[in-house]
């Protein structure tokens, strides 16, 4: 067995324990090594940590740096040797590594990218496959018809699609993109600050499990369906984490950058059995919140039974 199998055996094994649920599947271990996967490239909100001009506590003295990537997550199948990415982040050249490094055979660039908006920590990545650095031929690109857009009329995006660099490929809300026989990937709309495309959430089937995956939105309130049923009807949700309570910004309006707290979402599932707690996986972390680097504040989560999304982390589909 190569060190790399070793280790994935490994990391699968705590895979499958941190996402035991209700629903847990019974495959066993060699059912998991052949299913797909989602593997988590980043968890951290668009800026990034250290995050520009900070010198606080949160970004002064970080001692993972390498594990704080942008919020971002990878669909890996080995049976056919393809991975897809969800959101192009500023990471995005180390992120399709991590990516492409979990396959023994494949592309160098992923068989697609999901976008759900059109903020900086979630396409700007699409720069790596233009000329100046892969000049990659035909990457499918999946974007809402806004997204879309915006992408072919403006530059430098426009030029992605001019030399055929990517393929925009358009998405329709609630409707299914099958990426294998047992893969498939449907966007659903959400609120947010829409200044330059709509955003989407992605709900992520495979073959056995299934995966919210929401890295930005309003106040659940202002969402037309509701967190908790949404969460009930899969086995993991890595959802908006940007924020984790009111005055995490001193001198910043926070209503002008809505999100969910995450001592809101906690409330809303507060009456909930540990087993819907423990399918929810906090993403999008702004450097701020405490989860990221206040030792007591990750550990009282999780006794709470909530979890936090790992960098690296895998959870079979
Ligand atoms: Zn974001
Ligand atoms: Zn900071
Ligand atoms: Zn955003």
């Amino acid at each position: 067995m190569s060190n790399r199998s070793i280790i994935y055996s490994l990391i699968c094994c705590f895979g499958l324990v941190a996402c035991s649920t209700e629903r847990g599947s019974n495959n066993s271990r060699s059912d998991v090594q052949d299913a797909p996967y989602i593997l988590v490239l980043g968890t951290i909100q668009d800026a990034g940590s250290p995050h520009i001009g900070c010198d606080k506590i949160c970004c002064s003295d970080i001692p993972d740096k390498a594990c704080r990537k942008v919020s971002s997550l990878a669909i890996v199948d080995p049976q056919s040797n393809h991975y897809w990415i969800l959101d192009a982040t500023p990471d995005f050249p180390a992120q399709n590594r991590m990516a492409r490094n979990e396959l023994s055979e494949g592309g160098l660039v992923p068989t697609g990218i999901f976008l759900t908006h059109a903020h900086i920590g979630h396409y700007t990545g699409l720069m790596y496959l233009g000329r100046e650095a892969k000049g990659s031929q035909n990457v499918p690109v999946y974007a809402m018809p806004r997204m879309d857009s915006f992408l072919r009329s403006n530059g430098p995006w426009s030029q992605l699609v001019d030399l055929n660099n990517i393929e925009l490929k358009r998405l329709k809300a609630d409707s299914a993109v099958q990426l294998t026989p047992d893969i498939r990937v449907t966007p659903f709309l959400v609120p947010h600050r829409d200044e330059y495309s709509e955003t989407v959430g992605f709900r992520i089937e495979g073959p056995n499990k299934s995966a919210l995956f929401i890295p930005d939105i309003n106040k659940w309130t202002s969402w037309e369906r509701s967190i908790n049923d949404e969460v009930h009807q899969v086995d993991l949700a890595f959802i908006d984490a940007t924020f984790y309570s009111e005055g995490e910004l001193p001198g910043r309006s926070m209503s002008e950058i809505p999100h969910p707290f995450v001592v809101e979402t906690r409330q809303l599932f507060e009456h909930e059995p540990d087993s819907i707690k423990n399918r929810i996986q906090f993403i999008h972390l702004n450097h701020s919140n405490p989860l990221l680097y206040n030792d007591s504040v990750q550990n009282e989560l999780k006794q709470a039974g909530y979890r936090m999304a790992k960098s690296g982390g895998r959870y079979p589909l």
